[in-house]
């Protein structure tokens, strides 16, 4: 195993051999490795040393429909600062686009470990586990289920049992809480000879905490200090790459983290909730200053936790996003298949 300390930059971003030889032409032609830590629009920054590099993609990537990915290995002209070259993925971690399956969107680029994550008691769901499972396996990087906030259970045993009903042994299920520290020093072991992880699993689940817990610091602002903003703003901007201090990488872009709300089913994660908002006066009750509202008495009785409460109206928030975000992709394809027909039958007259 690598001594962390003395490990290069570049080593510590997950570099080695394997990925050196298939660089050799391009270091022969003078480009310089880095790796992807951010996806703009129409720019990347680059991790490398201990400063990222702003970079654009040639065109020519663009036109072969190769560019670069959050995670990929990519060869800089440091001249241009272009991006001239992309190795080639050891692991694609995908989304196929709503209503075009033939698209696919590269969330993440060379992602060795994918950390399914599940709160306990109230996220965890077998169910939803398998589909984080199946996309998992897909990618080529091994699923490691997290169980998180164990420490608000009496025993975690019987999750962990069922859980493990669904890995077949092939994935191991890790009972953690980032509040006791149990259970960290089996997550940080996977990031053991540099290898990049991705964290999957719905709002309020502890991703953000569990970060912080490995770094060792405040690094990305957890749940709890966002909603602080009443506005619903938050400006900092989020790291996307973040290297552990002992080596290693975790890739948490925001498309990653809301890839399971392309299903996810409020009714079914969140029955307690949706019960006490059945009982407002109101049904059209926004659970903020109309009287009766039977939220705001649950969360003052604690029969409601806090957190929960705002894992709920975040998770809604997203969902309605995405809807709109779908309903403009269906309105879409509907008005090409219009166009279509009406050519068509156009040509059929003539
Ligand atoms: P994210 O949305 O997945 O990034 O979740 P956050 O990291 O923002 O955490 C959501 C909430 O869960 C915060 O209020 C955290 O303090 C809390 N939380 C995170 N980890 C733990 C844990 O191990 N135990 C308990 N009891 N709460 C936790
Ligand atoms: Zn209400």
């Amino acid at each position: 195993m690598n001594l962390p300390l003395t490990d290069s930059p570049l080593e510590r971003l997950g570099w080695d051999d394997g990925w050196e030889a298939a660089f050799a032409e391009h270091r022969a032609a003078g480009l310089i490795p880095a790796r992807v830590a951010v996806q703009h629009r129409g720019a990347y920054d680059l991790a490398h040393g201990p400063d990222p590099i702003r970079a654009a993609a040639a065109a020519r990537l663009a036109r072969e429909d190769r560019l670069p990915a959050v995670g990929d290995w990519v060869g800089l002209d440091p001249e241009t600062t272009l991006v001239e070259a992309v190795l080639p993925r050891r692991t694609v971690l995908s989304r196929k686009e709503a209503l075009n399956a033939t698209r696919e969107q590269v969330l993440a680029a060379n992602v060795d470990v994918a950390f399914l994550i599940q709160s306990l008691p109230l996220d965890f769901n077998v169910r939803r586990l398998e589909r984080y499972l199946a996309m998992a396996w897909e990618s080529g990087a091994q699923p490691v289920v997290l169980l998180t906030k164990i420490d608000l259970v009496d025993d975690y045993s019987p999750f962990v049992a069922e859980a493990e009903t669904i890995t077949f042994g092939a994935c191991p299920v890790h009972p953690v809480s980032a509040h006791s520290g149990d259970g960290l020093d089996e997550v940080r072991a996977w990031f053991r000879g540099n290898r990049t992880a991705v964290l999957v699993g719905s709002s309020g689940v502890g991703k953000s905490t569990l970060v912080n817990a490995l770094v060792g610091e405040e690094l990305l602002e957890t749940q709890a200090v966002r909603e602080e903003d009443h506005a619903g703003r938050h400006t900092t901007t989020r790291r996307e790459l973040v290297l552990l201090p002992t080596g290693g990488v975790v890739l948490d872009t925001p498309g990653i983290r809301e890839l399971q709300l392309w299903d996810a089913d409020l009714d079914q994660a969140f029955g307690d909730v949706e019960e006490f908002a059945l009982r407002c006066r109101f049904s059209d009750c926004s659970h903020r200053t109309e009287p009766g509202c039977a939220i705001r008495t649950a969360l003052r009785d604690g029969s409601l936790s806090a957190d929960r409460w705002t894992s709920y109206v975040k998770l809604q928030r997203e969902l309605r996003a995405l809807e709109i975000r779908r309903n403009h992709l269906l309105r879409r394809e509907q008005l090409r298949e219009y166009k279509i027909r009406a050519r068509q039958h156009r040509s059929k007259r003539r």
